[in-house]
This record gives C-alpha cells, sequence and structure tokens, in this order.
C-alpha cells in the first residue's frame, strides 16, 4: 500500500461551540501520542443536526462528541447505549464501531469521578452533596450512584428538576437520596463528604460569582469540587479551601473525560498530565 494521506476525524458539534476548549487538548493529544486523528470543532445547529449525523458516517469518521443542544437528540441516531448513558439519558460522545454501527456513552460523571479518584479520593460508601440538577449534575449523580456513593442529595433552584434527578438515582442504584429546593443562604448538610457544585455560575467570563451558599456550613474534611472548568480555580472553590476542605478543579473533569473520548476512538491511553496542562495554558 502507498503512503497514507487521510486523517482518522473526530470532533464536536454544538451550537454555540467557538468558546469549546476541548479541540486544543484533543489535538494536542493526538500529536503527543503520534496518532494521525484530527478534532474539529463544528458549529452544527439543532435543523442541521440530522444532516450532520449522516455526515459522521459519510466521512467515515471515528466519533463526534456532541454538546449543547444535541446531546438527547442523538439518541435516536445511535445504535447501543453504555448502561450508564441510558440512565443518564444523554449522549455526549459517540464512537463510530469497525462495522458502522454508533455507540453512544456519556463520559462526564465518568470524567469526574476520575478526576476526584486522582485526587485520591473514591465515591464508594461517601455522602455526595450536589448543586443543580441539569445535564452535568444527572451524570455526575447517576455515575456516583453506579459507583456505590452511599447516598446523594441534590440541591436545586427548580425544586421539580432535583426530585427528578433524586428518583433517577433511587431507580437505578443503592444509593439513598435526596431533594431539597434551594434556599437563600442555602446550607450544606452536615454529614457531606463530598460537596460538587454542578452549576454554571462562576464560568468565565462571569468569573467573580460563587454559588449562594452559606461557605460557613463547608466543614474542614469536606471535599469540595466543581464543575466550571475556566477559571480552573472558581470562587467557590476558594471559599471552600479557606473553610479547610480539600478542594477538586472542574479542569481535571475536563480533561479525564477528553482522555477517555480519545480511547474510545483510539483504543490508546491518552496523555492526561499533559492535557491538564494544555487546558491550564489556554485558561491562563
Ligand atoms: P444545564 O443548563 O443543564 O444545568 C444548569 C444547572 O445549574 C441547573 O440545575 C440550573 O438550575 C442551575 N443554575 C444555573 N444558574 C444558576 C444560579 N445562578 N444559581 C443556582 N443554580 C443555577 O447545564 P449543564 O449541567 O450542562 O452545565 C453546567 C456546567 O457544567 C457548565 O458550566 C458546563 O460548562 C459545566 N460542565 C463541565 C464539564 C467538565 O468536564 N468540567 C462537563 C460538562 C459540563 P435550574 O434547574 O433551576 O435552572
Amino acid at each position: 500500500m502507498g503512503k497514507n494521506y487521510r486523517a482518522e476525524l473526530t470532533g464536536v458539534f454544538g451550537d454555540p461551540v467557538d468558546g469549546n476548549p476541548t479541540g486544543v487538548m484533543t489535538e494536542a493529544a493526538y500529536e503527543a501520542m503520534g496518532q494521525n486523528f484530527r478534532y474539529i470543532t463544528m458549529k452544527v445547529t439543532k435543523e442541521d443536526f440530522p444532516d450532520a449525523m449522516r455526515a459522521v458516517k459519510a466521512l467515515h469518521m471515528k466519533g463526534v462528541n456532541l454538546t449543547m443542544p444535541h446531546k438527547i437528540a442523538v439518541l435516536s441516531w445511535l445504535d447501543e447505549l453504555s448502561p450508564a448513558a441510558s440512565i443518564i439519558g444523554a449522549v455526549n460522545t459517540v464512537v463510530v464501531r469497525e462495522d458502522g454501527t454508533l455507540f453512544g456513552e456519556n463520559t462526564d460523571g465518568k470524567g469526574f469521578i476520575q478526576a476526584l479518584a486522582n485526587a485520591g479520593e473514591q465515591i464508594e460508601g461517601k455522602t455526595i452533596t450536589i448543586l443543580g440538577a441539569g445535564g452535568a449534575a444527572r451524570a455526575i449523580a447517576v455515575e456516583a450512584g453506579l459507583a456505590g456513593a452511599k447516598k446523594i442529595t441534590v440541591i436545586n433552584r427548580t425544586e421539580a428538576k432535583a426530585q427528578e434527578l433524586a428518583e433517577l438515582v433511587r431507580g437505578n442504584s443503592k444509593a439513598e437520596a435526596a431533594a431539597l429546593a434551594w434556599e437563600d443562604g442555602q446550607k450544606i448538610p452536615e454529614d457531606t463528604d463530598i460537596l460538587i457544585n454542578a452549576t454554571p455560575v462562576g464560568l468565565a467570563p462571569d468569573i467573580g460569582s460563587k454559588p449562594a451558599i452559606d461557605y460557613d456550613t463547608i466543614k474542614a474534611g469536606m471535599v469540595v469540587s466543581d464543575v466550571v472548568f475556566n477559571p480552573a480555580v472558581t470562587p467557590f472553590l476558594t471559599e471552600a479551601e479557606a473553610r479547610g476542605a480539600k478542594t477538586v478543579s472542574g479542569l481535571g473533569m475536563l480533561a479525564c473525560q477528553g482522555a477517555r473520548n480519545i480511547t474510545l476512538w483510539t483504543r490508546q491511553e491518552a496523555p492526561l498530565e499533559l492535557m491538564e496542562k494544555v487546558l491550564a495554558q489556554e485558561f491562563a
């Protein structure tokens, strides 16, 4: 066979997508791995999504990430779902298998749990409090339940969404689950081992903001983590650290879920430390 001028294609479909940093770390990883893969950040509107999914096959792509507003719409295009993605009801990573069939996974919650593990913290047997009940919270809560959390409490502005997520956890894992409506100066439950901000509060350019909770109810010894990755250290984490909590940045979660995607597509281990470094430089 002659020289191969064709690269393997991966990327992300979303709208808006211009500010999505995944491409920078993924391309850096492919290069370091010596993989002839590319990762393209693509604007795909809701209306054009069916054409884009047809293009995944037509262009012989290896896979694709989905971000807003496509994580649920993609379900009807998939041949198989991972057990967790099927419970979560949303997919952020599609793998095109050798036979052309499409497999859907949700790597957000798994990335979160891995980032925690890399910081020396396990989920099993822990009491977890999650602020927010959107897509990120859902992925984290479901995976935490599957990973053996003892109890998961969801606190959300819209109480009905917190209730729905608690029920989802209860119905699909052995974890106890509770839902609370977010009150002014919300207190963090005393038995919390791991507290997670799964709201977008604090995400750049809104970098001065922090979730409206009573920070004095964060105790030394709690593990406090954020899904917000830019900035890497949010005011939420700074306040928690000032109360003696151990903090874990959302940047680790982003890198860990990205590394999982790369492994799903290339079947090789991804250079996680390099990916974290590239992201940190990007957000500096
Ligand atoms: P969604 O829009 O699905 O959910 C947002 C959640 O935050 C809802 O529960 C919403 O409450 C709550 N919320 C929003 N604003 C406020 C506020 N001012 N005060 C209190 N609660 C608020 O978003 P996602 O779950 O998809 O994303 C959330 C964040 O997670 C984003 O910043 C995203 O970038 C980040 N993320 C990070 C990842 C990583 O790898 N680090 C991976 C995936 C996401 P309500 O229901 O009442 O509206």
